[in-house]
Parts: C-alpha cells; sequence; structure tokens
C-alpha cells in the first residue's frame, strides 16, 4: 500500500459529524449581521506580501513569525492572509467603496497563521469579521460591540464572556506616552523577559500585553496611556462608553489591552473567556482610522472586529450550548423490484412537495433490518417504507423511528402527512 500523505500540522478537516454546528454558527453570525444592515464582501485568501506588512506592522507577532509567506512562480512574494482587515481595506480601495461613502461589511473565511498548534489555536483557522469605513463614532463603535454582544448573547454566552474596553488614544497621544514607557522599561529592565526586552525599543505599548503575571505586577506602577489623552480622545471614550450603560453592555476597562496588530486607534476591545484557558479571546476588535491611508487611499475612519470561529465553537461546545443536527429527516427503503424500481421517483415527488425536509433514498437494497438499521443511523425521524403491498394499494408505511410506531398513509396524502408532524 502507498504511504498516505496527511494534512498540514495545525490545519483540520471539518468532517460531516461536525459541519452542522458550523452551519449553525455561520447562520446566527450571518442572520446577525443582515439584522444590522450589514453587507458581505469576499477578497482573496492570498495577498501580496507587502500588504501585510504595511498594515499589520513589521514588528507585529503576525508578520514577524506567523506569516505563510512564499515566492510563486512570477517570483512576486505572497502570503496567505493572516487576517481579514488588510484584504478587506485592498479590496474596498481598489473598488472605489470608500470614497465619500459609508460601507458596514462583513466577511467570513479562512486565515493562517504559523503558529504552535494546540487547542483553540491552529495554523488554518476561521474568522467572522465585521469592518466599518466612513463613520467616526462613537456611535458606531457602540454599534459594533452591540452587534457583538447580540451574537454572544444569540449563543447563550452572554454569563460566559467578558467584554474588556480600552482606548488607544491618537497616535501623537501614544507618541507621547512611549517615551514614558520605555523610561519606566528601562528602570525595570532586569527583572522583564526577553519577549519583552526586545519589544521595548521596537513595539513597547505590547509589552504592557505580556502574559508573564511577574510582569503585570511590574506594569502596575507604569504610567498610563490615558493620563496622556487630550479631549478629542477623552470624549470618544466616554461617548462609547455612555453608550454602552444605556444599551446595558456591561465592560471591564483594561488599560493593558492593547491588542496585537499596529493599526488601532482610539476604541479596542476583546470578549474574553475563562474557560478557554490561555485561547479566551473569542472576539477582537477596536478602531484603524490610519490605516486606509497607510494602504494608498485618502484618510478614512474605520473600526472592526474578528471573532475566531474554532474557539467560538469549542466555547460553545465546552459549555453544551450547540448540538448537531442528523442531515436526515426521513429515509425512504425499499424491498422487493416493483417496489425499487418506484423509489427514486416516491422520494422526488416528495421533496419537491416537501422541498424544506431533507430525504435520502436507501440505495443498495438489502434486508429489512438492514434498511432499518441505516435509517436508524442515518438520524432520521421517520423511515418510508414502500413493499410490493404497500405499491399494491398506493400506500407507504411510516415508521417513526424514535417512538417504533408505525401506520400507513395513502401515497397521495403523504406530503400532508409530514408537513403536520415536522
Ligand atoms: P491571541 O492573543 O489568542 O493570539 P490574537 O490577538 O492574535 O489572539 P486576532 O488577530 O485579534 O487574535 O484575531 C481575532 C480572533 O481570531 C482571536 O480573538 C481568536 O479568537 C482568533 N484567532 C487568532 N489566532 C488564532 C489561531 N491561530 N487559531 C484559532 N483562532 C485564532
Ligand atoms: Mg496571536
Amino acid at each position: 500500500m502507498a504511504v498516505k500523505i496527511n494534512a498540514i500540522r495545525g490545519m483540520n478537516d471539518l468532517l460531516p459529524q461536525n459541519s452542522s454546528v458550523w452551519q449553525q454558527v455561520e447562520g446566527v453570525l450571518k442572520s446577525t449581521a443582515a439584522s444590522f444592515g450589514f453587507s458581505e464582501i469576499r477578497f482573496p485568501v492570498v495577498e501580496k506580501t507587502g500588504l501585510f506588512c504595511r498594515a499589520i506592522g513589521e514588528v507585529t507577532d503576525v508578520v514577524e513569525k506567523e506569516m505563510y509567506t512564499f515566492t510563486d512562480r512570477d517570483g512576486d512574494s505572497l502570503s496567505l492572509r493572516p487576517e481579514g482587515t488588510a484584504g478587506c481595506v485592498r479590496a474596498c480601495l481598489e473598488n472605489s467603496l470608500l470614497h465619500g461613502q459609508e460601507q458596514r461589511l462583513w466577511y467570513i473565511g479562512p486565515m493562517f497563521r504559523h503558529e504552535r498548534p494546540q487547542k483553540g489555536r491552529y495554523r488554518q483557522f476561521h474568522q467572522f469579521g465585521s469592518e466599518v469605513f466612513g463613520i467616526k463614532g462613537p456611535d458606531i463603535d457602540a454599534e459594533i460591540i452591540a452587534f457583538t454582544a447580540t451574537v454572544l448573547e444569540k449563543f447563550g454566552l452572554k454569563d460566559h464572556v467578558t467584554l474588556q474596553l480600552n482606548s488607544l488614544g491618537s497616535s501623537e497621544e501614544r507618541a507621547a506616552y512611549r517615551d514614558a514607557l520605555v523610561a519606566f522599561l528601562e528602570q525595570h529592565k532586569e527583572s522583564l523577559d526577553e519577549d519583552c526586552r526586545r519589544r521595548m525599543y521596537t513595539n513597547p505599548l505590547r509589552v504592557l500585553d505580556t502574559k508573564n503575571e511577574d510582569i503585570i505586577r511590574i506594569l502596575a506602577d507604569a504610567p498610563k496611556l490615558s493620563d496622556y489623552f487630550g479631549e478629542e480622545t477623552r470624549n470618544h471614550f466616554a461617548g462609547l462608553c455612555s453608550r454602552l450603560d444605556s444599551l446595558g453592555i456591561k465592560y471591564e476597562l483594561n488599560s493593558r489591552l492593547v491588542r496585537g496588530l499596529d493599526y488601532y486607534n482610539l476604541t479596542v476591545f476583546e470578549w474574553v473567556t475563562e474557560a478557554l484557558g490561555s485561547q479566551g479571546t473569542v472576539c477582537g476588535g477596536g478602531r484603524y482610522d490610519g490605516l486606509v491611508e497607510q494602504l494608498g487611499g485618502q484618510s478614512t475612519p474605520a473600526i472592526g472586529f474578528a471573532i475566531g470561529l474554532e474557539r467560538l465553537i469549542l466555547l460553545l461546545e465546552t459549555l453544551n450550548l450547540v448540538q448537531g443536527i442528523p442531515a436526515v429527516d426521513i429515509m425512504i427503503c425499499a424491498m422487493g423490484d416493483e417496489p425499487e424500481k418506484q423509489q427514486l421517483q416516491i422520494a422526488m415527488d416528495l421533496r419537491r412537495e416537501l422541498p424544506e425536509l431533507r430525504i435520502m433514498t436507501h440505495c443498495g437494497g438489502g434486508k429489512f433490518k438492514k434498511q432499518m438499521a441505516h435509517a436508524d443511523k442515518s438520524g432520521a425521524r421517520f423511515a418510508v417504507i414502500i413493499g410490493e403491498d404497500e405499491i399494491a394499494s398506493r400506500v407507504l408505511s411510516v415508521k417513526d423511528l424514535r417512538s417504533g410506531e408505525q401506520q400507513t398513509v395513502e401515497m397521495a396524502a403523504a406530503a400532508a402527512y409530514f408537513k403536520s408532524v415536522f
């Protein structure tokens, strides 16, 4: 036998027994997006590497060590998208969707990061994301957070997640703060770990984001970014908080929340859970008013978020908040020559009259017992049994696979019968 070729580590197959959970989750996300008046956008999985470097930032984890980058046959450096925002902005700019207009968009699809695979962290994972362009906020900031809160509430997660909120101010405010922060970090250099010492000069705000408890304790005395905020930033944040308050959306202020990508300013937020260990961020987002200009467009206010679908589904499964749905409602079984000949047509007639039901035919014949076992295994609620007698009398035997009860239904009345029971 030939040696099997396996999938790439950290890239998962979605198997049929799990696909109905994904479909349910995607359904809730899409219908929530529609209820907020958002439109779908699709953009490629591969882009020029320079797009991600420029958008996400050269000294971020994602660009420094997580991107799948390769040279294609034309010699161009391309990368698999590690997130959606950069591609979304590129697509909007290229198709003139941003100038003088507002856009409220959503996308769903695979993202790729070369990380160490573990529970809730994969190399191909999926995000549902949203990006809004052309609105300064803070009303849209609150609306975007309300969107994520609605999604989480629909899944029954309200009591299992916390909203963490922070403001990163403007780039000028951050630049002023940066000097004070670096001075503070220099005083504590010996106590920092290698990662933090490296970031101290390349991306000092990211030090605030450390998961090292000892360093977190030291940072309690660090200067606060909020002390550097001017009136505009303070008003924006206060406007957001007051809207969240009146929407009844609870939040925790977290001055250490800086997010991993460089493009954020003002509002940043994360929905976190305790139930998934250190993979606790289910959804993250924020405002990125400088990015469109940085990618060659005109200055455009923007805000977005992304939900990690594997983590969301892991959380729902951990808390028993989602169940798979069998793919079949009715299994059509046939025993004997004439029944087998008519079986597919009977199934077709039922499907035409009952388009919302999932109707499978048992194929390949076999004994009654085998066919019933197939019907049971499929998860169908009913088995329709067609034997020679049924054909002769123009009836169907309908077996309720939950109660085991069986009854005879006129073929002509079968659709009406199923309509009444489903
Ligand atoms: P983390 O701190 O967990 O690495 P991140 O800040 O890198 O997350 P973002 O870039 O903000 O994550 O992506 C948004 C969401 O996508 C995350 O909150 C998470 O739910 C999900 N996500 C990110 N990386 C992965 C991954 N490698 N595997 C699965 N989901 C991921
Ligand atoms: Mg990460």
